[in-house]
């Protein structure tokens, strides 16, 4: 796997609408997949909708051992998902660590995928326009 992570342009997040303001937030929010239950609790009490559900890895049944993930680029660092996930597995950190926690943190994304994995992707897609 390459290192060097870009956002999925697939994803239907890249559809919701942007932070708002010029500054980034001081702080982000990073889920500790690992201890994730996947209930989504969090989800519910994001005002800007930036959590996102990640599909178990049975594609016949992708609600078993899903988990969640939070969009960076969309996060406005309220605290509200670290302080209401009941298994406390939501940390947050300043802007600038937060990248190198996502990478500590994260076991499975959709939101953010390899460079290579996307130059394949628009390779087929140009394949396919052929
Ligand atoms: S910190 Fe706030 S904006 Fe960011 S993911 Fe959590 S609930 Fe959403
Ligand atoms: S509330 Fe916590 S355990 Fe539940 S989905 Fe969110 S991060 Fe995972």
């Amino acid at each position: 796997m390459s290192d060097v992570k870009v956002e999925n342009p697939l994803h239907g997040a890249r559809l919701k609408p942007v932070r708002k303001g010029k500054k980034p937030p001081k702080l982000l929010a990073i889920v500790h997949q690992s201890g994730c239950t996947g209930c989504e609790v969090c989800i519910a009490g994001c005002p800007v909708d930036s959590i996102e559900l990640v599909p178990g890895p049975d594609p016949k049944n992708p609600a078993y051992q899903q988990m969640v993930e939070i969009d960076l680029a969309r996060c406005i660092g309220c605290q509200n998902c670290s302080q209401d996930c009941p298994w406390e597995t939501i940390t947050m950190y300043q802007h600038d660590d937060a990248f190198t926690a996502w990478g500590n943190e994260t076991l499975s994304s959709s939101l953010y995928i390899d460079q290579e994995e996307k130059k394949e992707d628009e390779n087929k897609e140009a394949d396919q326009a052929v």
